[in-house]
């Protein structure tokens, strides 16, 4: 176990405040400092926090500084990176930012690398792909790593390698009562495996260090489908998808696209089925397995082809934001007809909808037990997995959190479980429900260990 404690100066005259600007080497701002709301931005416009002050920290004392100071002044404390995930913090709020620390360090030999708190996957990516290997990376890659891989990191090979919590070797974590750690399995395992899945209320990471996987280039990418073609595209995936062999991923969404003239011109302002799918073996193997799902539906744009894992993105096509998002999601035990015509009833090409996106992801192979050192990783067991996804803008914005909910209440009744990471819209006091028993008692153990005043408890 390493620990250690931040150096803090102090004298009689200066304020907690005075002392904490001369501590950190990052800005520290209020919401009346020019620079604040630049600081605080992000991708989720629905969801930006205005805390009463933000911290920009450049290394792991900067972090041990802030929570140090919350804790003196009663501040509750949370973390933002990339402001792609969803967040609860008020105006009683302090919160870091970690965007300073990116640096990204691989170790080709080792198949290692260490990267910091406020590294994108584009910034891993870069590193990684000249060595021919790559981390199990999200389908966006604007994507934070430390968030994504906190809260589990569903990529769209994880059926192949698992989760991205399932890779990680070790962490540096700054724990709410401001000392620096660094965490494995062999060095405070209890709180190793909490971090690994349970993300919240345990500290604040400030490096991670995870293993790579060789792989050069996937042979994949989306077929679109017309809308009008959604219900014999979808019937054929549901009884397709459980066929692949684990080298295979696969989802498919029912897209109600805007008339953005960065999309190719077919796409524009449509309602279209997204077929997506990567293999990770031979090109011509994968091209067989998805030659199944071609002749289900007229295709209007054709995207699938062997790239290189720098190009992954390009297989669900995210949106690149920002904007105001918002979300539902779970996942099924099994995704009978009656589920795949209740999706329909509410994204469907008919619907007077406010979603833009509805997707249906195949889970499975080796998500669904931890590769390596067991983690508290929330959705294992899932065959499938739903996230309904809508702008809380437009004509139809007002409507979004209840046509989101709206399908996933539709879905309900072969729900299973859910990924911790696309659980936006659930309530923390709901959020327990997403482990087991025994999983989330252990966690609580674990938060009330680390974190016994809760300064970094998330609110409701
Ligand atoms: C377009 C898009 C695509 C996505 N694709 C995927 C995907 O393919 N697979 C997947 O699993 N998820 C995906 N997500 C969800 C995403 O992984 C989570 O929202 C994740 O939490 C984002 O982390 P972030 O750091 O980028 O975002 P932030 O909003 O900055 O952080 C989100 C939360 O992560 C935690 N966190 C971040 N940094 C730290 C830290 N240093 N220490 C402790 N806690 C921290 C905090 O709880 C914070 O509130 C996607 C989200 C979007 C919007």
């Amino acid at each position: 176990m390493t620990v250690t404690t931040p150096s803090s100066s102090s004298s009689f005259e200066s304020s907690p405040l005075d002392r904490l600007i001369k501590t950190v080497t990052g800005p520290v701002l209020t919401p009346a400092d020019s620079g604040f709301a630049t600081e605080i931005a992000g991708f989720n416009l629905a969801t930006t926090p205005v805390p009463a002050l933000v911290v920009g920290a450049r290394n792991a004392a900067d972090v041990a500084a802030a929570l140090q100071y919350a804790r003196e002044v009663g501040l509750r404390v949370g973390v933002r990176a990339t402001g792609h995930g969803p967040t609860t913090e008020g105006t009683d709020y302090l919160t870091i930012t970690t965007g300073r620390m990116n640096q990204v360090v691989v170790d080709p030999v080792q198949r290692l690398a260490r990267v910091g708190a406020g590294a994108r996957w584009s910034d891993v990516v870069a590193h990684t792909a000249p060595y021919g290997l790559t981390g199990v990376v999200g389908s966006a890659s604007a994507v934070g790593v430390v968030g994504y891989t906190l809260g589990g990191g569903l990529s769209p090979l994880g059926r192949a390698y698992g989760y991205a919590a399932d890779h990680v070797r070790s962490l540096e974590v700054v724990t709410p009562d401001g000392n620096i750690r660094r965490v494995d399995a062999g060095a405070e395992p209890d709180l190793f495996w909490a971090l690994r899945g349970g993300r919240d209320g345990l500290g604040v990471v400030t490096s991670i260090e995870f293993e790579l996987v060789e792989l050069n280039a996937v042979f994949g990418g989306g077929l679109f489908f017309a809308g009008s073609a959604a219900p014999a595209v979808l019937e054929a995936w549901r009884l397709w998808a459980p066929t692949l062999p684990e080298e295979a991923g696969t989802s498919v969404a029912l897209l109600h696209l805007p008339p953005d003239p960065q999309l190719p011109p077919v796409l524009r302002g449509q309602c279209v089925v997204h077929l997506r799918f990567t293999y990770i073996g031979d090109p011509l193997v994968g091209a067989d397995l998805l030659a199944a799902m071609r002749t289900v539906g007229p295709i209007v744009l054709d995207e699938v082809g062997q790239m290189p894992v720098a190009a992954l993105d390009s297989v669900h096509r995210d949106p690149v934001g920002p904007m105001p998002a918002i979300d539902s999601s779970l996942g099924l035990s099994e995704l009978p007809a009656p589920a795949v015509a209740a999706v329909i009833e509410h994204a469907g090409k008919q619907a007077k909808t406010a979603l833009s996106i509805v997707e249906i992801r195949l889970m499975g192979g080796k998500l669904d037990h931890p590769q390596g050192v067991a983690n508290s990783v929330t959705g294992r067991g899932c065959a499938f997995h739903v996230i309904a996804i809508a702008p809380a803008a437009g004509p139809l914005g007002h409507l979004a959190p209840a046509h989101t909910t709206a399908v996933t209440d539709a879905l309900r009744p072969w729900s299973t479980g859910a990924v911790l990471n696309f659980a936006g819209g659930v309530r923390w006091a709901e959020r327990s429900a997403l482990w087991s028993p025994e999983d989330r008692a252990r966690l609580a153990h674990v938060r009330s260990a680390y974190d016994p005043h809760g300064v970094m408890r998330v609110a409701p």
